[in-house]
């Protein structure tokens, strides 16, 4: 699977599973890290300047692929994500 068909799935999968993300209050206002949950997995997002760094889940920690959990953050709060693809 080619970056682009990734990035494509990661974008197919956080628009047809939006309702099931849910972002801790209490964190989602801080600018630096927030914690996204989905199927009572937590995963940790990094934020620097209005630009999504990285993500805990194993997609982005391995494969170095930009997530759907980074799409969702990215369409919600309107933050940048940095190295796409
Ligand atoms: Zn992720």
């Amino acid at each position: 699977m080619t970056n682009l068909e990734m990035l494509k799935n990661a974008i197919d999968k956080a628009t047809k599973e939006k309702d099931e993300f849910e972002v801790l209050e209490g964190v989602k206002m801080d600018k630096t890290c927030s914690i996204l949950i989905h199927k009572g997995n937590a995963y940790r997002i990094d934020i620097k300047e209005d630009v999504i760094v990285s993500c805990s889940c194993p997609h982005h920690t391995y494969r170095h692929g930009v997530c759907k959990h980074m799409i969702y953050m990215s369409e919600k709060y309107n933050f940048n994500i940095h190295a796409l693809g």
